[in-house]
């Protein structure tokens, strides 16, 4: 086991892919940070993602950084040699009534003015982009450039990046408080009571950021919310080719989510809410089973969708506790103290966007950007945590 270390230049808590993210750029920005993960790098939501990467019915203001974001994913992906998986397979929002015809076309025109390849299909242009797709469609959207990567190999991937730039990432390494001196963050203290300093704490650590935050008085407005997901057992490669998604979807389960891909393995991945399901208090860490409305409503989904999948079976099931913020957008930047800052409020988009934010936070807390300034500008405005207001 590695010994801690009493003090680091950097410390990033938390190790899901944003975690990863701040410390591999931080890292190559020539800082080294010191990682800490509770559990198992990328265990917590980061495992349980459906990970797709792409622009898609994400929001107009942040076309610009997303599409940064993807370029980032496409290009360590040729980097590396693609270990985790990344597939340009392209993503259809399919559309059942009148009103998803009307604001798909609305997405597409907006999407394209900003030069995305995006555009409508009508249903026979459906079944010839995705075949086994024959659900009673009014048509869909088709974003092209859409990938997905797989959850678990691209966290690795960034981690061992990471540490070849210098991070030093320890995993089963809880973070128990943050500590103070003057006003000033200067370090964090563990589960065992070992004290490690530090000029800058990043809080990573998705929704469980609140309450390390809360451990020096800080009130951040990030709770968390289930997600789930269904997998079903192997199937041939080709049954569904491109990453699904209903086209009412405003990027985040509370809108009626509905996502549907085949991984690489074969397994058929589906997350679907019908109903927005209230996270109990506390029950961030664990959750005993899926609910069971969850899984017919999905079952109902996918074989309205797919009706030649209506026999599939089922392998297994899984929660996960998304971060969410008041309007749905990650915090990233500064917090009210010094030598405080914060990556978290995914909204059930994260993945796509880790890279992106590692960047930025990386160029805000050395001083010098590494994205270009136009985007460093924009994410400074659209991730802000002080739009919601200073905490006590
Ligand atoms: C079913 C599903 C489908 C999804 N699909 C997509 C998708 O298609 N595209 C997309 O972009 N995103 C998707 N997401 C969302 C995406 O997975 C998340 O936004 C992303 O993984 C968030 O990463 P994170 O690092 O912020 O959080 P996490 O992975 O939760 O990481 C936070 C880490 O902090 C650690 N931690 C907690 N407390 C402490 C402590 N005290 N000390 C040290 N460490 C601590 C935790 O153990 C955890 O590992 C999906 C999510 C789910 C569940």
């Amino acid at each position: 086991m590695i010994p801690l270390p009493q003090s680091a230049e950097v410390i990033v808590v938390g190790g899901g892919i944003v975690g990863l993210s701040v410390a591999l750029a931080l890292a190559q920005a020539g800082v080294k940070p010191l990682l800490l993960e509770a559990k198992s790098f990328g265990g917590a939501v980061t495992g349980g993602s459906l990970a797709a990467i792409g622009t898609h019915m994400h929001g107009l203001a942040e076309f610009a950084v997303m599409s940064h974001a993807c370029d980032l994913w496409r290009d360590l992906a040729a980097r590396t040699g693609n270990p985790f998986e990344h597939n340009p397979q392209g993503q259809i929002g399919f559309i059942r009534d009148d009103e998803g015809l009307e604001s798909g076309a609305a997405w597409v025109a907006e999407e394209r003015a900003l030069g995305a390849e995006c555009r409508m299909l009508t249903p026979a242009e459906v079944s010839e982009v995705e075949p086994h797709l024959t659900g009673p469609l009014l048509g869909a959207t088709f974003a092209p450039d859409t990938a997905t990567v797989n959850p678990f190999l691209a966290a690795r991937t960034v981690l061992a990046e990471a540490r070849a730039a210098g991070a030093v990432a320890l995993d089963h390494t809880p973070v128990a408080a943050l500590l103070t001196e003057a006003g000033r963050i200067n370090g964090v203290r563990m589960a065992d009571g070992t004290e490690i300093a530090a000029g800058q704490v990043v809080l990573a650590a998705g929704p469980w950021s609140q309450e390390i935050g809360a451990s020096v008085g800080i009130d951040l407005p990030v709770v968390p919310r289930q997600a789930q997901c269904l997998a079903t057992l192997r199937q041939p490669a080709g049954t569904i080719t491109r990453v699904v998604t209903a086209v009412e979807s405003r990027g985040g389960v509370a809108s009626g989510y509905t996502q549907i891909q085949q991984a690489t393995s074969g397994q058929i991945l589906f997350n679907t809410v019908v109903d927005f399901i209230d996270t109990p208090p506390g029950a961030k860490d664990s959750i005993r089973e899926v609910p069971s409305g969850f899984v017919l409503s999905s079952i109902d989904t996918l074989t309205m969708l797919f009706p030649a999948l209506a026999e599939i079976p089922l392998l297994r099931s899984w929660v996960r506790f998304e971060a969410v913020s008041p309007d749905s957008r990650f915090l990233a930047g500064t917090l009210e103290r010094d030598g405080l800052w914060i990556c978290a409020g995914d909204n059930g988009s994260g993945y796509c966007r880790s890279l992106m934010l590692g960047r930025f936070l990386a160029g805000e807390i050395t001083g010098a950007p590494v994205l270009d300034a136009a985007l460093q500008r924009d994410a400074r405005t659209l991730y802000d945590p002080a739009r919601h207001g200073r905490a006590a």
